[in-house]
């Protein structure tokens, strides 16, 4: 049992078809192309086997590329773990304080959240990731955080191998002239670097391998900030969305209430722990959490039906008033709207002329809400849906909308 093992555990052969989507494609070709150039750089360019720091540098550029695919495959396959469908808390009494998620027919453990993509309620849930086609929660929240340490590391050395082979590469070319044949016969017999010289082609690859690396290092060293940021603080990145909206409800009613977030022990070292240990396993059962004294077990779930009720009372109708198909870029619906569609993955929701919204939250040209289905009961349960509208000039009632569902929290 455990991470160690999760990934060549039989049962979990059919997770492999999360591979088959555009982030893990992307994501391993990114990997596959920065390993294998910076060992070819390295090997044949830059760096001999045969030298001492040659053979060190090589088992290296391997042992970072075996880091990064382990710890993205556990991160893949072994997933953030599920609540257990029909899942209640132990003592009845306390359903008041949790959500009922009725796609799982279970109710919604403390910090698990709902991800439409999983179709599943989520432990710890931090976010549903496109690029390992998996939750990130409780199970693999730290070998997902591990590699986003290690990929840029990675990155950063095999991008000095690049800049290294071409420096080199250039300097002995200009110094000993273009003809690749002189210089293969001078400077393989003087000097143990540039054993072959560079083709043009190489160098057109080592510098686009160069642009993945650099951009890898950046793009997946902020992720990697962001999410030791919520880690020290025993947080999610969910749940610091939860945290800013309590704090927005408190403002709004001014009431006296203060919120304060029940699972950060305080210190950095015993919130780390929560998540890294040395077996793999994180701390707990993804169900039940250690709060700060005096704080109540159930703090956060209450906040979050507050929120919700609140977002009922908040929410405005709207009257769809042109046909919409759900097409994820409305080419039809004239350029403006299809220049402020979101850049999302997420389905859209399908309207008909006349159809009721209820949205909960507008942005400047977007709404979250939901398809008001059932018109007896006004108020019904608002997804966390994402609704793309217009307004119209001359009216302030009726806007044209256009999209979509948003995926995660509801
Ligand atoms: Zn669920
Ligand atoms: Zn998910």
């Amino acid at each position: 049992m455990g991470m160690l093992c999760s990934v060549i555990k039989f049962e979990n052969l059919h997770e492999l078809k999360r591979l088959c989507h555009w982030g893990p494609i992307i994501a391993l070709s990114v990997i596959a192309i920065c390993s294998a150039m910076a060992i070819i750089d390295a090997v044949l360019w830059y760096w001999p086997l045969d030298t001492t720091g040659g053979s060190i540098n090589f088992i290296m550029l391997i042992n970072w590329t075996v880091m990064i695919l382990y710890n993205y495959f556990n991160a893949m396959f072994v997933g953030p773990g599920y609540v257990p469908r029909g899942w209640t808390p132990e003592n009845s009494q306390d359903c008041m304080y949790l959500q009922y998620c009725k796609v799982c027919q279970s109710y919604k453990a403390p910090r698990s959240h709902h991800c439409r993509k999983c179709n599943r309620c989520v432990m710890k849930m931090d976010h549903h990731c496109p690029w390992i086609n998996n939750c990130c929660g409780f199970q693999n929240h730290a070998s997902f955080t591990l590699f986003l340490l290690l990929a840029p590391l990675g990155c950063i050395h095999a991008a000095f191998i690049f800049v290294m082979t071409m420096y080199t590469q250039l300097y002995n070319r200009i110094s000993f002239g273009w003809s690749s044949v002189r210089i293969d016969m001078s400077v393989a017999r003087r000097d143990p670097h540039p054993i072959i010289p560079f083709g043009l082609s190489a160098f057109a690859a080592s510098l686009f391998a160069l642009g993945l690396a650099l951009g890898t290092t950046i793009a997946v060293g902020m992720l990697f900030a962001i999410q030791m940021k919520v880690i020290l603080r025993n947080k999610t990145s969910i749940e610091s969305w939860i945290e800013e909206k309590a704090k927005d409800r408190i403002q709004y009613y001014q009431t006296r209430e203060t919120f304060v977030f029940p699972y950060d022990l305080g210190s950095k070292l015993d919130n780390f722990k929560q998540v890294f240990t040395w077996s793999g396993i994180p701390e707990g059962d993804g169900l039940e959490w250690p709060v700060l004294e005096g704080a109540h077990q159930y703090s956060l779930t209450i906040e979050q039906l507050k929120q919700k009720a609140d977002k009922r009372v908040r929410s405005v109708r709207y009257r769809a008033i042109e046909d919409y198909s759900g097409a994820c870029c409305p080419f039809t619906k004239g350029l403006r709207t299809f220049f402020t569609t979101p850049c999302t993955e997420e389905p859209r929701i399908a309207l008909s002329k006349g159809d009721l919204i209820l949205a909960t939250r507008g942005l400047k040209h977007w709404m979250y809400g939901d398809k008001i289905t059932d018109l007896t009961t006004d108020v019904k349960k608002p997804h966390a849906a994402r609704l793309g509208l217009k307004p119209l000039r001359d009216s302030s009632s009726q806007f044209e909308i256009v999209l979509d569902h948003q995926g995660i929290i509801s």
